[in-house]
């Protein structure tokens, strides 16, 4: 048999904002409901019984890390879901910020709604919020509580407050946050709050809306009444359990991780600084410590990773994964005032559980290689 691939080994993965390796422990939590423990959670024998609990045990812990009661824990097949049917439940015009992940821009923009600016930091402009949202007739507003891109932190509590005064319903996109920043639903003032499982070292595939009790979004999945007949299909047991170790593991893993993230984030912010004078994106005084925007001049990103690649099998992104492919140029950073040379010229590093300062130390060295390379021959 040929020998497995180490990939912890033989690649430095540092784009854990697109997506994290399952857990060891995640893995084996999901092993048996693979196999022997496959039943239906809709079916009444011992298999099916099995299965239902499985479920129910993952929604406490889901619902341990948003610090709600689990009967308002619904899963879904991820973030992009819930975010969607968060928006898309409720008539009127919803209001999303011009950052938002594109499953939350494109579905305001489908029901008829607005976007909010954001400064050059990224952050929300709250007097656009309030402006915005004297406006008739708004169902929803839609804020991230941090941006996959560049890691700002949204003053979502601010908003919430705003959205609570004018009853307009609040939603928190906190895919990007959940089980690593402190999610307060209640202090929040969220009426609804979306999180995915593969962004910590869960499965992908699955996520959850967390609807406070007396909010009813419409049904976006209609069939056989699972979920409080909420949202139809039959459950994907592996999936579900998964979601459920990985919110176990994920505060205390995070915790334990903050301080490192820290140091690996203020030293490649230095020395790729010094080095090629690249610039961290975000807002300093509130930014994920595990995703480093970093901007270097006179330099195509999208080469730049590509020779980290192939040469050196380091991960990285330009920008969010879902757009890697395109040509377009990043809303993120042009909603933060970036010319377009800059937002071409923009890597995003985002670290997880695994990431070592040894694998920063590697990712700098060669990163310093592949710019002075790719200056030459842009000027060749
Ligand atoms: N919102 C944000 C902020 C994200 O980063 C992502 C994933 N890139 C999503 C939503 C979509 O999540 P999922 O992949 O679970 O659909």
């Amino acid at each position: 048999m040929r020998p497995r691939f180490d990939v912890r080994k033989e690649v430095v993965y540092l784009d854990n904002a697109a997506t994290t390796m399952v857990d060891d422990e995640v893995a084996e939590a999901m092993q048996p409901f693979w196999e022997e423990e496959f039943g239906n959670s809709g079916s009444a024998h011992h298999l099916g019984r099995n299965a239902r609990e499985a479920i129910e045990e993952a929604r406490e812990h889901v619902a341990v890390v948003l610090q709600v009661d689990p009967s308002t824990i619904y899963f879904t097949s991820g973030a992009t879901e819930a975010n969607n049917w968060a928006i898309k439940g409720f008539d009127g015009t919803p209001l999303c910020s011009d950052v938002e992940h594109s499953s939350v821009l494109a579905s305001v923009l489908r029901c008829g709604g607005s976007t909010v600016p954001v400064d050059g930091n990224g952050t929300l402009d709250l007097t656009a919020m309030q402006g915005a949202l004297s406006t008739p007739d708004v169902s929803v507003v839609s804020v991230q509580h941090a941006n996959n891109e560049v890691g700002t932190v949204q003053p979502v509590k601010v908003v919430g407050e705003m959205c609570q005064l004018r009853d307009v319903l609040f939603h928190v996109d906190a895919a990007q946050t959940f089980g690593k920043v402190e999610t307060n639903i209640g202090e929040m003032g969220a009426d609804m709050v979306s999180v995915s499982a593969h962004k910590i070292h869960g499965p992908v595939g699955v996520g959850a809306l967390y609807v406070a009790d007396g909010v009813r979004p419409r049904s976006l999945v209609d069939g056989g009444g699972q979920q409080d007949g909420m949202r139809s299909g039959t459950m994907p047991v592996p999936l579900i359990v998964g979601f459920g170790r990985a919110a176990l593991l994920a505060w205390s893993r995070w915790r334990s991780k903050k301080k490192a993230y820290e140091t690996m984030a203020a030293r490649m912010e230095k020395e790729l600084g010094v080095m090629m004078g690249a610039v961290r994106n975000g807002d300093p005084s509130s930014r994920l410590p595990n995703i480093v925007s970093l901007t270097v001049p006179d330099v195509e990103a999208s080469m730049v990773a590509a020779m980290l690649d192939q040469r050196h099998n380091i991960c990285v992104s330009c920008g969010a994964a879902c757009k890697s492919f395109s040509s377009e140029v990043s809303h993120v950073l042009k909603a933060m005032g970036r010319t377009s040379d800059q937002a071409f010229g923009t890597i995003r590093v985002s670290m997880g559980w695994d990431t070592t300062e040894h694998d920063v130390e590697v990712f700098i060295g060669a990163l310093g290689c592949a710019v002075k390379e790719a200056r030459e021959r842009s000027f060749d």
